[in-house]
């Protein structure tokens, strides 16, 4: 009997033993790894290109955009209940996971490309980004906390809808892929270099442009753009939607008008160039109707700027750098023109 305890006890100490060493890793399992949102769909097909035998796969179809008030289908369900890997946005963008994930496995490993940081809270010596997390972290709401939506006073999730910000995720998910699937370290972190260099080079002509045109005030469509704004270096005084897909009221509308200084026709009143007022900026999701309604209220001229929310099925990889350069066109084109109070010269074609 006392001899049997310790044959059980040697074997317990060599398993604790061998497990506190450095076990290799088990490998990722083959075609599961799972995307919520297209922009990190796209970025981790990006970094896992040349690692064929996992699959990556999206969970809310391209053509939707953000996530913000999305009911998960049960084709949904069934995939979320099949994953090895889960890659999110994080700042609780997909604030349908906490529910729906009682349908996945236990050992579920979530990747938060945000690290669980608001951009800008890293500037100040905040905690390091945590990539990695469990189900009951998800559960307990830890990626959650205080973010329910930037609506209600959370931090903004459009994380990927500027090229400083994506650059950062692309980053994060690379560093929790190489952690969890050690062979394919050395390629994830090599495909995510030349992605963020991309990015970055990008952010960084946003940054030139935004200096070049001297830091113009906008009217934005909704929060979307607050990250790129920040890149460029524009500022969004006021957005249509007081909260994200919430249409706004007549007052509010008012509100807008009166804040771009201007009720006159289009290009007859100086006001709102006065102010700095330049332009009014809506994703091609958003009202793009009533921005123009508002455009030819105020006299601002309304750009659509994609914020990469969505995308098509089987996007190219370079999906998003050209997206992007289109935007950047489209910004410098929009600024780079006199203000809308100056008589418009060749509109006529
Ligand atoms: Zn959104």
């Amino acid at each position: 009997m006392k001899r049997a305890l310790f044959k059980l006890a040697l074997a317990a100490a060599i398993f604790s033993l061998t497990a506190g060493l450095a076990w290799p890793a088990p490998a990722l399992a083959a075609g599961d790894i799972l995307c919520t949102t297209f922009p990190v769909y796209l970025f981790t097909k990006n970094i896992t290109r040349g690692r064929d035998a996992y699959k990556v796969n999206l969970l809310i179809p391209g053509h939707l955009g953000c996530p913000h008030d999305y009911a998960p289908t049960p084709a949904d369900l069934e995939s979320l209940s099949r994953a090895e890997i889960l890659v999110m946005n994080g700042l609780g963008l997909e604030t349908f996971l906490p529910r729906a994930l009682k349908v996945a496995k236990p050992a579920l490993k979530i990747i938060d490309a945000s690290g669980g940081l608001a951009p800008g809270a890293a500037d100040g010596g905040e905690p390091p980004a945590r990539l990695l997390l469990g189900l009951s972290d998800l559960a307990a709401g830890a990626a959650y906390e205080g973010s329910r939506g930037h609506g209600h006073g959370g931090p903004n999730p459009h994380i990927f809808a500027a090229p400083g910000t994506a650059a950062v995720m692309v980053g994060h998910i690379a560093e929790a892929l190489a952690g969890l699937d050690p062979e394919g370290a050395g390629l994830y972190r090599r495909n995510a270099e030349i992605l963020m260099n991309d990015l970055s080079a990008q952010a960084a002509a946003l940054r030139r442009l935004g200096a070049e045109v001297n830091h113009p005030e906008v009217i934005a469509s909704h929060s979307v753009f607050d990250y790129l704004a920040r890149d460029m270096g524009f500022k969004v005084v006021a957005t249509i939607e007081e909260e994200d897909g919430v249409a706004p009221s007549a007052a509010r509308l008012g509100e807008l008008v009166a804040l771009a200084g201007t009720s006159g026709a289009a290009g007859t009143s100086g006001a709102a160039a006065e102010k700095g007022l330049r332009a009014i900026l809506v994703d091609p999701e958003g009202n793009v109707e009533l921005a123009r309604t508002l455009g030819a209220e105020t006299g601002l001229p309304v750009a659509v700027i994609d914020p990469v929310a969505s995308g098509p099925a089987d996007p190219p990889l370079d999906y998003y750098q050209k997206v992007m350069a289109a935007d950047i066109d489209v910004l410098t084109r929009l600024f780079s023109r006199p203000p809308a109070a100056a008589p418009r010269r060749g509109a006529k074609k």
